[in-house]
């Protein structure tokens, strides 16, 4: 594949008319120039010259059988479950329109996203590679509980692991502190103990799971790393009082020293804190205090913390997170190469898949994705993905899925 421009997803700068070349659906060599010994009739050269390639997006946080609606959850909890199976598998095809060919689901209710990715490794329906948690941990009164199943102790917690793990899932997701959306809720507070979040996370990984803990309060962001969580979601640092933030340097600095993934979903990344999470009191030793979540996390990012991008977009809205990656492109000020290297190799990594997919070098999977023009002048055209490949196959041709 000639490419005029190629985004591997490192930090490195993009390399101008490289060529990928690919065999047997993994990525044999990238080099410089198209190599002569394949100019053959056994080879074929897919000529995107005038485009540019990316390794194709992972997305570590999505609600594939989730509508979107005026009441997110509630007519939502009135459809069946043969619905929610359709919601989910036009969520992937959705997604991988876009150029998302991984996902990390993060809950949604029953088995419906198992389903969902069996069906899709089938070959049964276009969609990304899925890895998925089914429902979510919550308490009774919990966050998310219409997308969740309820454990109000450590040994609930524990049964519950270990049912998930028997039916299936690929990760565990815990709502270690409230959430927004809820009726019954408090984003300040934490859900469980300290106890109770070590219970979950010590069962998981004695069955090879890793856990995605929820959490907005700085409560729960301690009791998660203490605990030694993998991921967690959000990370805003709330302080119990209403309107205020409470970061704690020392946690942070934990997060970064145990390799603990962070993983912030874009839009609320952006947006000013002064309009939801509210402005700590006092940042001895900062210049400014942060304006955005992006700014919150300035110390973990250049301690080199591994912060990934994911979208926690709901169904058909996950063809939104390319766009959200050009709009950090222009708001946030960061290269493209970062955004897409936290939308690639960093949520691999977290999702246990590292290996395989998120960077396009010689050995990985080859799953690429292909945007119009050069994204270095014109980031937005990662919203107008033209060309999607999988494992070596080209599934998503003039922005719509290949059907053989
Ligand atoms: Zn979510």
């Amino acid at each position: 594949m000639l490419c005029g421009l190629l985004y591997d997803g490192t930090l490195a700068p993009p390399r101008e008319n490289a060529a990928v070349v690919l065999e047997d659906g993994s990525i044999v060599e990238v080099r410089d120039a198209l190599p002569e010994d394949l100019t053959d009739e056994r080879s074929t050269v897919v000529d995107h010259r005038g485009a540019t390639v990316t390794p194709g997006l992972i997305d570590a946080h999505v609600h594939t059988a989730w509508g979107r609606d005026e009441q997110p959850g509630w007519a939502w909890a009135r459809e069946s479950e043969v619905g929610r199976f359709a919601w989910a598998l036009a969520a992937g095809r959705a997604a991988l329109t876009a150029g998302v060919t991984t996902v990390r689901d993060c809950g949604g209710p029953g088995m419906v996203t198992v389903l969902a990715r069996e069906a899709i490794a089938a070959g049964l329906h276009p969609g990304p590679r899925m890895r998925v948690c089914g429902p979510c941990l919550t308490t009774t009164a919990g966050h998310g509980d219409f997308i969740g199943v309820t454990a109000d102790d450590a040994h609930e917690l524990r049964k519950r692991v270990r049912e998930l793990t028997v039916a299936g899932v690929d990760h565990i997701k815990v709502m270690a502190t409230g959430g927004d959306m809820d009726p019954h809720t408090n984003r300040r507070r934490p859900q469980y103990d300290d106890t109770e979040l070590a219970a979950v996370i010590g069962d998981a990984h004695r069955l090879g799971l890793t856990v995605v803990a929820h959490c907005n309060a700085t409560t729960g962001i301690r009791a998660a790393v203490a605990g030694g969580i993998d991921t967690i979601a959000h990370c805003n640092w709330l302080g119990e009082r209403e309107g205020t933030i409470d970061y704690d340097a020392q946690v942070a600095q934990r997060i970064v020293d145990q390799g603990v993934f962070v993983d912030l979903n874009l839009a609320a990344t952006m947006r000013p804190l002064s309009e939801f999470d509210g402005l700590a009191e006092a940042w001895s030793g900062w210049e400014e205090p942060p304006a955005n979540r992006w700014e919150l996390h300035r110390e973990i990012r250049a301690a080199g913390g591994r912060l990934l991008f994911s979208s926690d977009e709901f169904g058909q809205d996950l063809a939104s997170f390319p766009v959200l990656l050009a709009e950090a492109v222009r708001r946030l000020g960061i290269p493209v190469e970062e955004a897409v290297h936290r939308a690639s190799a960093v949520p691999a990594l977290a999702l246990g898949i590292g290996d395989a997919v998120g960077v396009v070098e010689a050995g990985r999977s080859a799953d690429l994705a292909i945007f119009p023009g050069d994204l270095r002048s014109d980031p937005d055209a990662l919203g107008r993905c033209a060309e999607v490949w999988q494992s070596g196959v080209r599934v998503v041709s003039d922005g719509g899925v290949v059907t053989s």
